[in-house]
């Protein structure tokens, strides 16, 4: 029975995975009941009435026709159900996809253009997980029910699975759009009452046009993805439009993600040193290892284009272990060129420091150095977050005899008191206030002259970066800055320069 289900289904263009198991049982349940109904009237027939064979053949063959209109009855109504998503009652992905080709087909036709828009609700997994499944389902539709009054009957409303819905509007400009999109969003933020509670949940919107961005369904929902995850980036609540561009930057960062194991292993990513300088003196201290990346088609990469994507899919956890045991083979050789007690810096992402692998790491790559040597360089937001667990790993590192830098301090605000606790040997300030100084003498740098007093009162060392000009050096140094690092004494440079340059 089911063998001859999935073909009928086949038949009616469905695949297994088209329909939920609610919508294959009521296929069966009406298929069943069709040929009950059928074979019912076969019994009756052939109990209670006195035919001839010829007579009882045809009244099969009639019997055989109704059997099959009943059937066709059950597809038809199957086929209008399987279109509806059950939980809200709007059109579900696949009546979605039959009407988009519909209307490329209708639009291309008669030249016309539409409008897509992807909504993806923000945090919901958070709403699920904390309040459970039913909750969410009970906020679905409550979704459903505050947008559908706003819509035209002829645009579609579908619900994709989860949390994400799509809307199409027919007959629109951009600029009517926008006032849509904003009256979606202002929708949004009204409070949501579910069992008594009242929920603040926003959205996140991808809006494209056919055929500018797209000209199948599936190329039109791929874009509209990418552009949600652009106005999710630019802090959810919020809308994007896609553009050409959009595609570029995501369809490199997909390139790039896939190909980051292969140019690890072919040696494509390289350390480049920016030496530290002493204010007073003028002298290297050590440097900072910053990543490069050489690849094949984009040529020279910086962090910025990379370290994001590796941080997100856990790819930093090996390039970072590549890095410091890089950095720790190359403070080797610096060591044989220059007596002065350099040291090295690198740069680890929180996502390392939350693995107990990092100690273990660096206790192994810097057995052939002094342990004061090398140091880890730690953004400002382990400040902000899981602050014990950070003070403990961080507290061990230390206890290896490594010593610890705060980077890009100042940027996140965090509080002093966070800043006390944590386990550190030095503070960088971030390029951004060593810009503001300016040649003005009277132009006075709260900020900078607090970090450093910070900084003094703590007993740990100040680096300034991003310096760029003379009198910023001038303005550090007249305030009680000891080091700096940047384009004025030196960019970042190969190995072999800076081997050249301390020696
Ligand atoms: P960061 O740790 O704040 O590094 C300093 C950045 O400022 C470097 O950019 C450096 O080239 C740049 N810089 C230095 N002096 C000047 C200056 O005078 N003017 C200007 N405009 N910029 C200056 P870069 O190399 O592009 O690195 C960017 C960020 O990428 C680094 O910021 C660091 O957070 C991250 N990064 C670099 N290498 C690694 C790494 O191996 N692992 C991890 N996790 N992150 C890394
Ligand atoms: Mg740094």
């Amino acid at each position: 029975m089911h063998r001859f289900l999935k073909r009928q289904l086949k038949k009616l263009g469905y695949t297994d995975g088209d329909l939920s198991e609610e919508q294959f049982q009521t296929f069966l349940e009406m298929c069943e009941r069709a040929y009950v109904d059928a074979d019912e009237d076969r019994a009756f027939l052939e109990h209670t009435l006195e035919v001839s064979s010829k007579e009882m053949q045809e009244l099969y063959a009639a019997l055989e026709r109704k059997s099959r209109t009943k059937l066709a009855q059950s597809e038809a109504r199957f086929r209008e159900l399987a279109q509806i998503d059950p939980l809200t009652g709007i059109a579900n992905r696949f009546s979605l996809e039959e009407r988009l080709a519909s209307l490329i087909a209708y639009s291309k036709r008669n030249h016309q253009k539409f409008a897509l828009l992807f909504l993806d609700l923000d945090h919901f997994k958070y709403i699920n997980d904390t309040f459970g499944h039913d909750f969410g389902d009970k906020l679905l539709k409550e979704v459903v029910k505050r947008i559908s009054p706003e819509l035209r009957s002829e645009d579609i409303f579908a619900r994709l699975g989860g949390d994400e819905f799509v809307i199409v509007f027919t007959n629109v400009t951009e600029r009517d759009l926008y006032k849509t999109v904003e009256k979606i969003l202002m929708l949004f933020r009204e409070a949501w009452k579910i069992e008594n509670h009242l929920l603040h949940v926003s959205t996140s919107i991808g809006v494209v046009f056919y055929p500018k961005d797209g000209i199948s369904t599936v190329e039109l929902l791929k874009h509209a993805d990418i552009a949600m995850y652009t106005a999710k980036n630019h802090g959810r609540d919020n809308f994007s439009f896609f553009t050409k561009e959009l595609n570029e930057k995501v369809t490199r960062e997909i390139e790039l993600e896939v190909d980051m194991q292969r140019a690890l292993h072919d040696g494509e990513f390289e350390l480049y040193y920016q030496p530290k300088v002493d204010i007073k003196t003028q002298k290297i201290i050590g440097s900072e290892a910053l990543i490069r990346w050489h690849h094949k088609k984009f040529g020279l990469l910086l962090p910025l284009d990379f370290i994001p994507i590796a941080e997100n899919n856990g790819f930093i956890l090996k390039l970072g272990e590549w890095v410091i045991k890089q950095a720790c083979c190359d403070m080797e050789d610096f060591n044989k060129v220059s007596k002065q007690n350099l040291h090295v810096s690198v740069n680890v992402s929180t996502v390392q420091i939350r693995m107990q692998t990092l100690y273990d790491m660096i206790e192994k790559y810097t057995q052939s150095l002094k342990p004061s040597q090398f140091i880890i360089e730690v953004a400002e937001e382990v400040l902000l977050k899981d602050e014990a667990m950070f003070i403990a790993m961080l507290s061990k590192i230390r206890s290896l005899g490594v010593r610890i830098s705060m980077d890009n301090f100042g940027i996140n605000y965090s509080s002093l008191g966070q800043l006390v606790k944590m386990p550190i040997d030095s503070l960088k300030i971030d390029k951004i206030f060593i810009e503001s100084i300016s040649e003005d003498e009277n132009n006075e740098k709260i900020l900078i002259k607090t970090i450093i007093a910070i900084a003094k009162s703590l007993d740990i060392c100040v680096i300034a970066e991003g310096v760029e000009k003379e009198y910023q050096v001038h303005y550090l140094e007249q305030n009680g800055c000891q080091y700096y690092q940047g384009y004025l004494f030196a960019k970042p440079m190969p190995k072999q320069e800076y081997m050249k340059l301390i020696s």
